[in-house]
């Protein structure tokens, strides 16, 4: 394709179920989109949706030039629906955005002035969290310490994926095939000059979220063991001083059976010692088999999504504005 025919902006949004949102959506970023003197795309992966999310989103792009869906086979997840839109982006920024407002689209413009001034990575920092529940505050705000206590590169702080990265970014990004992708870890390890905008966080304009405690608590799991092997080396330490520890105790109890001869009780401290061992010896091979679940499927070297190409429109030309 001609280089002058390929938008400036690719707007990437991953849809599950959204097809409340959908309208709304798209008007509201048209509108914004329409301020900045920038040729755009819309690109939606709409990621293995049981409602009429791909219907909506064919219908709409029909006609529309700067529209693009690509529709994967079955629902793989943000991260990987997500990695589908970097791949398929065209434009010399993109904004991966949630479908549901949330994300407001006005921060665009504060994006692309950022990115005017030079910077590869303009984020988008949420300072007031109110619409989210408290235990999804505090369990956020945990998972941000923990991780950053013990990963090599850190997240920063309620940042999401909404951001601008340029396309040097994302081509960076593409050198980073692993396969269970977690995605605020990738875009920090990348690196590249950031700046941060600070925004509130909205509630839902319509449907509901699909990430429940036990989903959010998988992906936390996958977040720290995707970028931190410091979970498995604990348990070094952790036998170290456990070792230390018995070997103390053993050399007391051998001292006082030669000085106090034998004596039967002990049964309770026996029993407390074993089952705590026991705890930790199972806790310890819990932490071992998620990282050898997590290289095991790794290994299979399996893509990261599927397209059903029949009901993708990743092949329409995008034309500027
Ligand atoms: N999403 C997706 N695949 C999924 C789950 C979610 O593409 O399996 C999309 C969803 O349509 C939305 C975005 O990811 O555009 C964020 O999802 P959601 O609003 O449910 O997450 P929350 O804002 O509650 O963290
Ligand atoms: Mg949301």
């Amino acid at each position: 394709m001609n280089n002058s025919l390929l938008p400036i902006i690719s707007i990437v949004c991953p849809c599950y179920n959204e097809e409340e949102a959908l309208h709304s959506f798209i008007s509201k970023i048209r509108s914004i989109l329409a301020q900045t003197k920038y040729t755009y795309e819309l690109l939606f992966i709409n990621d293995g949706s049981t409602d009429k999310t791909l219907f909506v989103l064919n219908e709409l792009s029909q006609n529309d030039p700067q529209m693009r869906v690509i529709n994967l086979s079955r629902n793989f997840g943000k991260e990987a629906a997500m990695t589908a839109g970097l791949d398929h982006a065209k434009g010399e920024v993109i904004i991966p955005i949630d479908a549901d407002l949330q994300d407001p689209p006005e921060l665009i413009i504060d994006f692309l002035r950022e990115w005017e001034k030079g910077f590869d990575v303009v984020l988008a920092k949420r300072i007031d969290r109110s619409c989210d529940t408290l235990r999804k505050k505090l369990s956020a705000n945990l998972f941000y310490k923990f991780h950053n206590a013990i990963a090599d590169v850190d997240i920063p702080n309620n940042v999401g994926d909404f951001r601008l990265i340029t396309r040097k970014v994302v081509k960076a990004i593409q050198l980073l095939p692993e396969n269970q992708r977690f995605m605020k870890g990738i875009f920090s390890w990348v690196g590249f000059k950031s700046s941060t905008i600070e925004y509130v966080r909205q509630p839902r304009s319509a449907g509901k979220s699909s990430f429940n405690s036990w989903s959010l608590w998988n992906f936390a799991l996958q977040g720290i063991t995707s970028f931190s092997t410091s979970p498995l080396r604990i348990w070094l330490y952790l036998g170290v001083m456990v070792s230390g520890l018995s070997f103390c105790y053993g050399s007391f109890i051998i001292l006082k059976t030669l000085i106090l001869g034998v004596t039967l009780p002990g049964y309770a401290s026996l029993l407390t010692v074993i089952l705590f061992l026991g705890g930790i010896q199972l806790i310890g091979l819990g932490v071992m088999g998620e990282y050898l679940g997590r290289l095991y499927m790794e290994s299979k070297r399996r893509p990261i999504y599927i397209i059903d190409t029949d009901n993708s429109s990743e092949n329409k030309k995008a034309p500027p504005q």
